[in-house]
């Protein structure tokens, strides 16, 4: 649990609120808000770190698809997503983004404690973190596996990441791939092979994600009226004059989007702690 914010007027400092007391049952609290808000965004980072601080986004195509095997191709937007679905969990969801370097490095310690040879331009790297490629991929809710950051050449990658894959579904748990629009996963790539091409025909694909920049102001383009003159020229019996009124109906209004829980504002009584709970966000 996070350090409770010592002039929250919610808890007063303690971090827990008072349930309504119903005898026999002993009472019971539940974790104030000035904790939940960290605990949140320190799971986020547990699971990646700086995910927190990716852009906040209103909705994701991502949001309850956690239980599914995805193989989502996307660029750095696939951060803002991910950091959607994570906020929006229990802080109990254990879930970690590795890349497919650490995969590797993973398998190498095995190898290395073996005594054997390692070829790998990534050896030093070695560490004893993770002892076995099971140590690394086994124990999260859900794994996500992000492609393109191993570069050196090693024989045995592509074997790799299908037993990692294997090692998942053998437990029953999903796993996200998270590949790059400019070297998605196919025949040439590093980790690419037969099993690997199996495995993944069955699983759900993602090949586009909404930039977080979508949302924003755009710039302005050209009014409509510029262009209706000279279509309705051509119009052998032209349209009333009343018809011919620029279009001027009001832009749509935005659906309502579920609230962002790390993002809430303070009401005014407790602005003050919100503010310091920003601050000590920033700091994480
Ligand atoms: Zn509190």
């Amino acid at each position: 649990m996070s350090a409770p914010n010592p002039n929250c007027k919610v808890c007063g400092g303690t971090g827990a609120v008072p349930e309504k007391y119903e005898p026999p049952h002993p009472p019971h609290f539940r974790r104030c808000e000035c904790v939940l808000r960290l605990d949140i965004i320190a799971n986020a980072e547990k699971g990646l770190v700086g995910l927190s601080s990716a852009p906040v986004i209103p909705s994701s195509p991502l949001m309850d698809k956690e239980n599914k095997n995805l193989w989502v191709t996307a660029g750095e937007e696939f951060l803002a997503h991910l950091r959607h679905v994570a906020i929006r969990k229990p802080i109990t969801w254990a879930f970690r983004v590795n890349s497919d370097a650490e995969m590797v490095t993973a398998w190498l310690a095995t190898v290395a404690v073996s005594g054997q040879e390692i070829f790998d331009a990534d050896a030093y790297t070695v560490s004893t973190r993770y002892m076995t490629l099971p140590d690394m991929v086994v124990p999260p809710d859900l794994l996500v596996v992000r492609m393109g950051v191993k570069v050196a050449r090693n024989a045995a990658a592509n074997e790799v990441l299908a037993e990692a894959l294997q090692l998942r579904m053998h437990e029953g748990k999903p796993t996200w791939i998270w590949d790059e629009p400019h070297n998605p996963l196919g025949p040439g790539h590093l980790f690419w092979s037969d099993s690997l091409g199996r495995i993944l025909l069955k699983w759900e694909r993602v090949q586009r994600l909404e930039s977080p920049l979508k949302g924003q102001p755009q710039r302005p383009t050209l009014p409509r009226e510029t262009k209706e003159p000279r279509r309705l020229t051509l119009r052998r019996n032209p349209l009333p004059a009343e018809l011919l009124a620029p279009d001027v109906t009001p832009p749509e209004t935005p659906p309502e989007t579920p609230p962002d829980p790390v993002a809430v504002t303070p009401t005014s009584a407790e602005a003050p702690q919100g503010r310091a709970n920003r601050k000590s966000l920033r700091s994480i």
